[in-house]
């Protein structure tokens, strides 16, 4: 759905150093997407509520308004992939917090393979969720009904990516923020380790610093009504905990 068919994948790439822009859109252009290009925040809105891209590579230091605060606002009303570009390692915890969004980074100065490599890794996954959401809805009896996954008290509707819990509904999730519960849910009481949720999330293409799947659960756990519905088990990973999947109140 993305990056097959017909349809063209645009990417919107919010930076304001022109040398970087000039070889990003190159190498861009040469995977067959289409750019498009702001130099500043207030124009990268504008861009993206007008163009609806399907990814955006978005720089930290930004004239106008800063890549934080464009990637809130993006996220406030989207849950387009958001790649976020900086040239401090440190902000990364910042980066991929909660109230930011962003669905990756990439600390400066970085290779255009790299970048691209992790691209391609975002798009499959997403062609891959939708091709698996398709098999799965093949095999019901009614391809209309919605495809929800119901584990006690927790709803997940894989067609509209809505959750909810006891009636609930659950804030709006990114991308990796929902991958990583359906995961957890698809095998419920499982302990999946970090490798195993980085396989399951990147698809092991190449190897993620463990830390960002710590910042992911970490900003689940925020939006869930009770953050201990996913428990840590130390020195091991992550489990959906029983009381998520289990039929009645504790
Ligand atoms: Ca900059």
């Amino acid at each position: 759905m993305f990056s097959s068919g017909d349809k063209v994948t645009k990417i919107l790439i919010v930076e304001d150093e022109a040398d970087i822009i000039d070889y990003l859109t190159i190498y861009c252009e040469a995977e067959g997407y289409k750019v498009m290009v702001s130099a500043d925040g207030p124009t990268a809105l504008n861009l993206f509520r007008n163009e609806q891209p399907d990814l955006v590579l978005l720089d930290l230091m930004l004239p106008g308004l800063d890549g934080l605060e464009v990637c809130r606002r993006i996220r406030s009303v989207s849950n387009v992939p958001i790649i976020m570009v900086t040239a401090r390692r440190e902000e990364v915890d910042k980066l991929l917090g909660l109230e930011t969004g962003a669905d990756d980074y990439l600390t400066k100065p970085f290779s255009p393979r790299e970048l691209m490599a992790r691209i391609r890794v975002i798009f499959r996954r997403l062609d891959n969720m939708s091709a698996e959401f398709k098999a799965e809805l093949s095999e019901t009896p009614s391809p209309k009904r919605p495809k929800i996954m119901k584990l006690g008290r927790l709803l997940i509707n894989l067609d509209t990516r809505e959750v909810s819990y006891d009636d609930t509904e659950v804030p709006t999730l990114t991308i990796k923020e929902f991958e990583l519960l359906v995961t957890l849910s698809r095998q419920p009481g499982r302990v999946y380790s970090k490798s195993d949720l980085e396989e399951s999330l990147y698809g092991g293409d190449y190897l993620l610093e463990s830390r960002a799947i710590g910042v992911h659960i970490s900003n689940l756990r925020n939006k869930l009504p009770n953050p201990r519905l996913i428990e840590t088990v130390y020195g091991i990973g992550y489990k959906l905990s029983r009381e998520a999947y289990s039929a009645g109140k504790l």
